[in-house]
């Protein structure tokens, strides 16, 4: 049982569009964003004029195409969407921005990796709504300007490191999306679950909210899986009874957890004695990009106290020994 996002099937996305929330009273936390945006949208709707580009940066999973879903919806125009991989050549770009309407947002997921062709291309875009196209071929070929209709660009990333300052600067609303806490998790199962026609007391929900990694995406699909176990093992109803079962039966983390999570821990432990040591020298142990290791992975063990950041490098807690049962001090002498 994998839930980490890179996995997410089809049928994972279907469910998940059901489940999004539609309008900004449906969103549950990021509560400073959400006061924000919703200044940023009523202004620009009682000026008739398109909202600035917007950068959403955080970890996977925590709503960045939801809320730029419901943007669109909240400013009342079109919503389009594609991603930095997607977008190839710049003429896959000039094909999407040609099409928008007055005002219309274009979400572009994964904004960090658009190729720096399609990347320049996007700077006149954004800032004069205007493009440079090729025509004809050969000694023919010249190049026309193409005035575009204004619109609003929301670019998503994991990896805001990796953005150019020139992209970077061309956003004038830029949010970074937090780790959700265990409450506002519990409340967004509570209304997934309602939205399945599952019945699910609160304590049920505040324990799959403690193991979703303070993700909605985790909490939703685990969500699902305790309800296919309540209606073969239980009754259909999710209760805490159930909820605990289930999460034993799959395997999910106490403290929500994965296995790259644990795999870093027991890597600070088992080679660096605890710490403290440097980012790219536990990256490199993994295997794993140092970038990575810091924006994606680092976060949410830094968040729930497993891990600490001290002058000299990443330092374990006490709780990660605890969480891994491990004594601190015979681990230190061997
Ligand atoms: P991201 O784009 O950041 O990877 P998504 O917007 O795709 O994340 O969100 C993943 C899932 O989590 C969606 O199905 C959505 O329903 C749910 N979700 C995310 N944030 C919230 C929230 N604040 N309230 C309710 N559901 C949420």
């Amino acid at each position: 049982f994998n839930i980490r996002e890179q996995h997410i099937s089809d049928i994972e996305k279907e469910f998940e569009k059901a489940l999004r929330p539609l309008a900004f009273e449906d969103f549950s936390g990021q509560e400073k964003i959400i006061e924000n945006l919703k200044v940023f949208v009523m202004a620009a709707r009682m000026r008739g004029e398109s909202l600035d580009h917007v950068l959403l940066h955080g970890p996977p999973g925590l709503g960045k195409t939801t809320l730029s879903n419901i943007v669109a919806n909240e400013l009342g125009v079109g919503f389009k969407i594609t991603s930095g991989p997607v977008l190839d050549k710049p003429g896959d770009l000039a094909g999407i921005l040609t099409s928008l309407e007055p005002n219309d947002v274009l979400f572009i997921d994964e904004i960090h990796r658009l190729s720096p062709v399609v990347e320049e291309y996007l700077y006149s875009a954004m800032e004069d709504y205007r493009i440079d196209i090729m025509i004809d071929k050969g000694p023919s070929a010249r190049s026309i300007q193409l005035d575009l209709n204004p619109f609003t660009l929301i670019g998503a990333t994991t990896r805001s490191g990796l953005l150019t300052s020139p992209l970077r600067a061309r956003f004038g609303i830029n949010c970074h999306l937090e780790y959700y806490d265990h409450q506002i998790l519990s409340r967004i199962i509570r209304r997934s679950a309602s939205i399945m026609q599952v019945p699910c007391n609160t304590e049920a929900a505040d324990e799959i909210a403690m193991r979703s990694r303070g993700t909605p995406r985790i909490a939703n699909a685990l969500l699902r899986r305790v309800r296919d176990f309540a209606q073969v093992k239980g009754t259909g109803e999710i209760d805490l009874e159930i909820a605990r079962f289930s999460l034993e039966a799959l395997n999910i983390d106490r403290y929500g957890l994965d296995e790259i999570d644990n795999k870093i821990l027991t890597t600070i432990i088992d080679k660096f004695k605890g710490g403290p040591v440097g980012l790219t020298t536990i990256a490199t142990a993994l295997g794993e990009d140092p970038g990575t290791l810091e924006e994606v992975y680092e976060p949410y063990l830094i968040k729930e106290g497993f891990i600490k950041r001290t002058p000299r490098g990443r330092e374990v807690t006490d709780l990660a020994y605890v969480h891994l049962n491990r004594n601190r001090f015979s681990d230190q002498g061997s």
